[in-house]
């Protein structure tokens, strides 16, 4: 990731110095451009410092910055040099506002600036028409344009802030962390839209561009709205699925698994004796220990199992398409996995420690022959649990199967 960082850092200086030693005349529009830019990047970004605060500290993975409205009408118009300058003003203010680690935020503004350059080079060479002198004829060429050289401008950034994530941001880098989610993405393609028009009306009605200073504040509030909803569906401490989200997914894969009818397996994880560690070590060794199974959950599990934290130290796993063997499979796997766990933390005094050969005790609840809704099949898994907690822990149980006749007494179900 080092080498990464540090090569793409020297590439980017060597290719904005071409830039800047390649670029144009700077004339008294341009002056005029970038003062209207950065007016607007500016009372963009103050109007809406706080919320970028409060979305920045949350945000996981990919952080959209919305300033690309701003950036991008720039990188067309201006000569390079004049683009670095508005991108040095704009990163700088969010600099001043989020105070991140410096290196990422140097690396992120390279990025920002080489994928400027390009578009900027890939506008020059293709634009056959004045985007001043825009009527019937060549209306829609341009716009073609525009759209392609945007889409240039946001896959440089993705192609290489992405290889960054890949390489040391996330332990196991998916689709969905290094590109950023489906809203992520309207949003970064909207901010280009958006960037789009101030282009258009930077040249042809300078003034109204104000009016998107308006825009881009009510983007921001939009942002942060998606941030909240998903925050609404995930556990804090864990960053699995809280009950709300993980129930709404279930109840999805169930209503398909009916559907199409298939089966599919609940599993859930209680751990033994938790309050042993919390006793021993402190509650933050405690946490530690539930923040590291819920990661180890995500990686044992396939994408589309469904992951969630019931409360306290207990977990849900939702696996779609299984079988009754492969349920006992996956949950045995689950259980060695934490069971294998090597978790560093603290312990009471702040002194390092590991907590090592913690057990598990899961129950199995499988649909539709253990259950046929939500709620029974966790009342089913839960049973099991206890059975396996009487059953000296550590082990996986599964729930009884429902008798075909309902009348038989419980007593004489047998344990499926
Ligand atoms: P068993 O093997 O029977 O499951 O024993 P146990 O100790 O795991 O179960 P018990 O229900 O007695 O205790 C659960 C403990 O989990 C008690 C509670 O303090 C602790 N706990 C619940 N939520 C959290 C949390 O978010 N962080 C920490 N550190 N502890 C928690
Ligand atoms: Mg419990
Ligand atoms: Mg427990």
């Amino acid at each position: 990731m080092i080498v990464f960082l540090a090569v793409w850092e020297i590439a980017a200086v060597v290719l904005l110095s071409f830039g800047i030693a390649t670029a144009g005349e700077v004339t008294a529009t341009d002056w005029t451009r970038l003062a209207a830019l950065a007016g607007c990047a500016t009372l963009h970004i103050q109007l809406t410092r706080r919320q970028e605060e409060r979305r920045r500290n949350r945000i996981a993975s990919v952080h959209i910055d919305l300033s690309g409205i701003w950036t991008f009408p720039a990188a067309l118009l201006l000569p390079i040099h004049l683009t670095l300058l508005l991108i040095a003003i704009v990163r700088g203010q969010r600099w001043v506002n989020s105070r991140r680690p410096p290196h990422k935020f140097v690396f992120t503004t390279f990025t920002v600036a080489v994928a400027a350059l390009v578009a900027q080079r890939l506008f020059e060479a293709l634009a056959a028409d004045d985007i001043s002198r825009l009527d019937q004829s060549n209306g829609l060429r341009m716009f073609a344009l525009l759209m392609l050289v945007g889409f240039a401008y946001a896959l440089v950034q993705a192609l290489i802030i992405g290889s960054l994530l890949a390489l040391g941001g996330t332990a196991s880098p998916t689709l969905r962390n290094v590109l950023g989610s489906k809203s992520d993405n309207l949003l970064e393609a909207s901010t280009i839209g958006l960037g789009t028009i101030a282009t258009v009306l930077l040249v042809n009605l300078p003034p109204s561009i104000i009016i998107l200073v308006l825009v881009s504040v009510v983007g921001n509030r939009l942002a942060e709205i998606n941030q909240l909803q998903s925050e609404a569906r995930t556990d804090a401490k864990t960053g699995v699925l809280n009950v709300r989200g993980w129930t709404e997914s279930a109840q999805r894969a169930l209503n398909r698994a009916s559907r199409s009818s298939e089966e599919l397996a609940l599993l859930m994880i209680d751990l033994d004796h938790f309050k042993w560690i919390n006793d021993t070590f402190g509650h933050p060794a405690g946490d530690d220990v539930l923040r590291s199974v819920a990661q180890t959950l995500g990686e044992v599990t396939r994408p589309a199992d469904v992951v969630g934290r019931f409360g306290g130290e207990e977990f849900l796993i939702l696996l779609p398409d299984i079988d009754r063997a492969g349920a006992e499979l996956a949950a045995e796997r689950v259980r060695s996995a934490i069971e294998d766990l090597r978790i560093v933390t603290t312990d009471k005094r702040g002194g390092q420690t590991t907590v090592a050969g913690r057990t598990t005790s899961i129950g199995v609840a499988v649909y539709p022959r253990h259950a046929d809704s939500l709620e029974a099949m966790l009342q089913a898994a839960d049973g099991a649990v206890y059975d396996a907690k009487e059953s000296g822990r550590n082990l996986v149980r599964f729930a009884a199967d429902v008798p075909p006749d309902a009348s038989v007494p419980p007593a004489q179900r047998t344990e499926g």
